[in-house]
């Protein structure tokens, strides 16, 4: 079948049409092909002006339901499947009601009671699983600290390394020579006695010999960890923190100075080198240090000659090993020097310019020098400078040899509960760890005053008074877990009999009559320089021996910064 489409020519008219209310879219009324049928205009009119203006309304309608019910008669017949048949129930009194709607209550409320017990039950059960497990790790994890401190001591004792360390070692031999002279008086006499003691004193020998090998190796590891300290400090650059946690580096032509030579350095160490590069180190040597003339620049330049000239001729590198080490700690020498490395001035230990000098010099009458103040141990109760901190160690390694180390760990913590609870704590950051051991061993015994424990290692001196600022008049030496139940107290004389409390109240009293010197130093310092400098500090009252002729000779020979006697004071 042949459909033939003719294409319409003239427009589609509008046909009327309708607009949906939801979308907004026109729907238009569609055209037929054909055309529609002209209207004949027969001359009437056919609109009227009333039409159009006349009101209209819409009113929706909706007529009643009529039902009817029907029963089963003669002509009818309706299906009753689906009705019911409903008996009477037995009549119930009001008061029958009532009492069985207890009763369904009391049942209902028994099984929530029962639910809600069960609950209860699995709750308390699951703290107490925590609160054991709890425990048991508590427990481990005090058994691993120990574990891991003696660890840690036994590393101490066979690789010495810190002055502390040595401390350690001396200690552990006074501690052996005292048990084995009391086995010695306890089981001979006469001349049995005299041969044990002496035997017992070359062992000691001995042993102070082997102590003394280790402290060599140490200071010569010390040694160059300190010139590498030395060197990466000058060499670093200018820091500042700004407000917002930035960090400002500044790179001065001091520093810059400062990392060439430190990277010079490091290459002279270096080992492993060919001829070649060995040659290259040693000109961009000769040249750095050929920028100023005089006698130890000199001999420098003369001995990276001489080695030039060795290396050139096929020298074994063994032959080397003398020249080099002079000519590397020639160069240190330079490098320490603030004429050549200017940064290093403000690394020395004694200014090389006598007019900076601290006033704060005094004199050490055990191995007659004069020392900066910093070289003196105080305890907050001596009167006079005394020994400087080398001959005070020296002696202790002779005599008593004990172990500071406890105390100063201690005394730390201390230091750092403070510095959290009260910015302006002061007497604390006065204590020394010669203080802190007589306050706890002669004071309070070294045992807790609550259980008598006696592993040190596992107490603290806390606050008696938790308002008060720590002192040693306001202090309880207890255990770890002992001090932190006495600071959640709220009433001290409610808590502690009174026997006890007069115990202790007689131990402050005996530690005030002690540090008596504490609260007139605590009050000579302003707050800032105890927040500032909490471990140098020297009382004002500190006599300042210091002859003035003999001023230049103690410091020249002061001057060379040595490793070993950096000792850190906390
Ligand atoms: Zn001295």
């Amino acid at each position: 079948v042949k459909v033939h489409i003719q294409k319409c020519a003239n427009c589609k008219p509008y046909l009327g049409g309708y607009r949906s209310r939801k979308t907004g879219k026109e729907y238009h009324h569609a055209s037929m092909q054909t055309r529609p049928k002209p209207i004949k205009d027969n001359g009437i009119v056919k609109y009227h002006r009333e039409t159009q203006t006349v009101k209209s309304k819409n009113k929706f309608q909706q007529s009643t339901n009529d039902t009817a019910t029907q029963m089963t008669t003669g002509g009818t017949y309706v299906a009753n499947l689906t009705d019911k048949l409903i008996a009477p129930g037995k009549y119930l009194e009001a008061d029958v009601y009532l009492e069985n709607r207890l009763r369904k209550i009391i049942t209902l409320q028994s099984y929530i009671r029962r639910w809600l017990a069960k609950n209860y039950v699995n709750m308390i059960r699951a703290q107490r699983d925590t609160r054991l497990e709890w425990e048991r790790q508590e427990i481990e994890r005090k058994k691993s600290e120990k574990e891991e401190r003696i660890q840690r001591e036994l590393q101490r004792r066979t690789n010495p390394r810190t002055k502390e360390d040595f401390d350690l070692l001396y200690c552990a031999l006074e501690k052996w020579r005292q048990e084995e002279m009391s086995i010695i008086n306890k089981n001979k006499t006469g001349a049995q006695r005299k041969a044990a003691l002496a035997a017992l004193l070359e062992q000691e020998t001995h042993l102070i010999a082997s102590i003394d090998q280790h402290k060599i190796i140490a200071e010569q590891n010390n040694r160059e960890r300190n010139t590498r300290k030395f060197l990466d400090k000058a060499a670093d650059a200018k820091r500042w923190i700004s407000v917002d946690g930035k960090v400002t580096e500044m790179d001065t032509a001091y520093t810059i100075r400062a990392k060439q030579l430190r990277d010079l350095y490091t290459s002279i160490v270096m080992k492993y080198l060919t001829q070649e590069e060995r040659l290259d180190v040693l000109m961009t040597l000769k040249h750095t240090v050929k920028e100023h003339d005089c006698k130890l620049t000199r001999e420098i330049v003369e001995l990276t000659d001489r080695e030039a000239d060795l290396l050139t001729r096929g020298v074994k590198e063994e032959n080397l090993e003398g020249l080099r080490k002079r000519i590397c700690t020639l160069f240190l020498e330079y490098v320490k020097n603030p004429e050549f490395n200017p940064e290093a001035a403000r690394l020395l230990k004694v200014p090389t310019d006598s007019a900076l000098l601290p006033n704060s010099i005094a004199f050490c009458p055990s191995c007659n020098q004069y020392k900066p103040s910093t070289e003196f141990v105080l305890t907050s109760n001596s009167r006079s400078v005394g020994k400087c901190r080398s001959c005070q160690k020296l002696d202790n390694d002779a005599r008593m040899r004990q172990d500071l180390s406890l105390y100063r760990k201690m005394l730390r913590k201390i230091r750092q509960i403070e510095e959290v609870s009260d910015p302006l704590a002061r007497i604390v950051f006065l204590l020394q760890e010669s203080d802190l051991r007589y306050l706890v061993e002669n004071i309070w015994n070294s045992k807790s005053a609550l259980s008598s424990e006696s592993d040190l290692y596992d107490m603290i001196l806390t606050r008696w008074d938790k308002q008060q600022e720590w002192s040693p008049w306001n202090c309880i030496l207890l255990s770890y877990d002992e001090a932190e139940a006495h600071l959640k107290l709220d009433s001290i004389s409610e808590s502690y009999s009174a026997p006890f409390i007069q115990k202790i109240h007689y131990k402050h009293v005996l530690a005030r009559n002690h540090f008596s010197n504490l609260p007139k130093m605590a009050k000579s310092f302003s707050k800032k320089t105890v927040s500032k400098q909490s471990s140098r500090i020297v009382p004002k009252a500190l006599p300042t021996i210091y002859p003035k002729s003999k001023k230049d000779k103690s410091i020249s020979e002061n001057t060379t910064l040595s490793g070993s006697s950096e000792v850190d004071v906390n």
